[in-house]
């Protein structure tokens, strides 16, 4: 939180969305929105009120009485819309994306993409919401499911994907029946509001989408407040795990999607320049800031001599502000997150791994108040090293070395969190054993960011997911629906009556 600058008050204010309307906050609590390769502040963000997140869960809750009756043809037709809008205005959903969070224009389009392909996914909501029947389960009775909604729902999401993971959350549960609160990052909110004002127009009524802006106490208020049924929370192992206790702890259904380390296995036998190429990108694409980035490879056997190969692969990418062509590694989102970063590669120095690309301080003519950090690589990682155990979140590779794949999938197994994992190898029985022995949620074969389409789940294991269900794809039709098993019998007047019976039967 900050008191604003004469320049910063100048700035615009970041609406919540109640009731259908974008109200102004009248919170005294604010926070600056602020391009992190320029420093300037784009926008004011408030903190919502007690009050104004419980306007938000009431008008939500108004609004299911109506929405969960909608037909599925009306309710799939908005997705249809939704769809459509958000290709018109791709360039300037991107254009936003990268000045409040740094990633390259075109990386800010994949990250639309990828939401726009959930926003797909939910306008087919009529096939995929359907129970299931069995005929004649006794004489004349007949058992079928309904896959009805829950009522209220809410997302929270982390600032790394501000238009990917809300497009994960709200379509989803509002296609199924349900009506949803979202908190968006407080970081950049404003490519997330841009979606919210393009669903509005695509047909979402009233109520049915809302919005709240904030921190600690909008979260610990979503958590907590009795009519909001479930929650879909993606970000940091240690808010994910508190928002899991507490909202279940309140009853509430909740996904947890959480932090990463995810490790890559480079067999000798892999094809080298395609490799090299996919590290390069996964490690230090989107300046690393993504929770499927690789920071860390295991170089298995002869591998380990292509550390100076990966160094001048590193060497070839731009570091520049998301909005210069060419760029391919834009800045880290906040001062904040600069200064750790950078503390962290003073930590690798100090703790004895070797620095083998040094990326602190880059020249980066034009934006020389940018938080950037250009790729950095360390070899002789182990654990126990803070850069080896701690979530970086940055541009920073380290590379270990394992004898075989059998101590490379033994050391990655022993790591605490299990988002995603690739290997590279020409063996399709050494990808075999990778799949079947791996404990990892999502896992690559050749691809470094193995990211399921919509027809699939995002999953996780270990310290990375809370929860039995995924966001979007099948499984997050049961994480937002209630089965409810209807048993029925219809008498017509040639049926005989049975009597009283008083035992257990149909
Ligand atoms: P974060 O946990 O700091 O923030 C996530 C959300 O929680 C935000 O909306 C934030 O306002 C809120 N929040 C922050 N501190 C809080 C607190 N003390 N109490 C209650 N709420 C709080 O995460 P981030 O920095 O925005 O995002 C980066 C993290 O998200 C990384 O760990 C990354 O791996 C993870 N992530 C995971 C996935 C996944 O699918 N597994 C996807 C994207 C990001």
């Amino acid at each position: 939180m900050n008191a604003p600058t004469p320049v910063a008050a100048l700035a615009p204010t970041v609406k919540l969305l109640i009731g259908g309307q974008f109200v102004e906050s009248k919170t005294t609590e604010w926070r600056d929105v602020v391009n992190p390769a320029t420093q300037e502040v784009l926008a004011r963000v408030p903190f919502a009120t007690a009050a104004e997140i419980d306007a938000a869960v009431a008008s939500a809750k108004e609004a299911f009485k109506t929405w969960k009756k909608t037909p599925i043809g009306t309710r799939a037709r908005i997705f249809l819309k939704l769809q459509q809008l958000i290709r018109e205005n791709m360039g300037e959903l991107a254009a936003l994306l990268t000045a409040e969070q740094g990633k390259t224009l075109p990386d800010a389009e994949g990250d639309v993409f990828r939401g726009l392909e959930v926003v797909e996914h939910a306008a087919s909501i009529g096939n995929l919401q359907l129970g299931e029947l069995a005929n004649n389960v006794a004489g004349g009775v007949d058992t079928y499911t309904l896959l009805q909604p829950l009522g209220v729902c809410a997302g929270i999401t982390p600032f790394n994907f501000p238009a990917m993971i809300p497009l994960w959350m709200f379509p989803m549960a509002i296609a199924t029946g349900n009506t949803f609160v979202l908190k968006p990052s407080e970081q950049d909110p404003m490519v997330t509001m841009r979606l919210c004002e393009l669903a509005l127009e695509a047909g979402i009524p009233p109520g049915v989408l809302n919005v709240i802006h904030g921190g600690e106490m909008a979260v610990n208020a979503i958590c907590d407040h009795k009519d909001i049924k479930a929650v879909s929370f993606v970000g940091s192992t240690k808010v994910g795990t508190h928002v899991y206790n507490r909202a279940t702890l309140a009853g509430k259904r909740a996904q947890c999607m959480m932090g990463a380390k995810n490790h890559a296995i480079i067999l000798p036998d892999a094809n080298k320049e395609q490799t090299l190429n996919a590290i390069a990108g996964a490690s230090f694409g989107a300046a690393g800031q993504r929770c499927m980035a690789l920071p860390v490879v295991v170089l298995v056997g002869e591998a380990q001599k292509w550390i100076p190969d990966l160094v001048a692969k590193a060497k070839t990418l731009k570091v520049s502000a998301g909005t210069e062509k060419g760029t391919d590694v834009g800045p880290l989102v906040s001062c904040a997150a600069l200064a750790r970063v950078e503390g962290l590669i003073e930590r690798g120095i100090a703790d004895g791994a070797t620095l083998e690309l040094d990326g602190r301080k880059p020249v980066v003519p034009g934006f020389e108040k940018g938080n950037f950090v250009g790729p950095t690589i360390f070899s002789n990682v182990k654990p126990g090293m803070a850069i080896y155990d701690q979530e970086i979140f940055g541009p920073v590779l380290a590379l270990v070395p394992a004898a075989d794949i059998d101590e490379a999938i033994e050391f990655i197994n022993a790591n605490p969190n299990g988002n995603g994992t690739a290997i590279f190898t020409q063996s399709g029985a050494a990808a075999r054993k990778f799949q079947e022995e791996i404990d990892v949620g999502q896992v690559g074969i050749n691809v470094p960011i193995p990211v399921p389409v919509p027809l699939f789940s995002f999953t996780g294991s270990r310290a990375s997911k809370l929860g039995d269900l995924g966001p979007y794809g099948k499984q997050v039709i049961m994480f937002y629906t209630q089965t409810k098993t209807v048993t029925a019998r219809w008498f017509d007047d040639s049926t005989t009556s049975q009597g009283v019976n008083t035992t257990i039967s149909l």
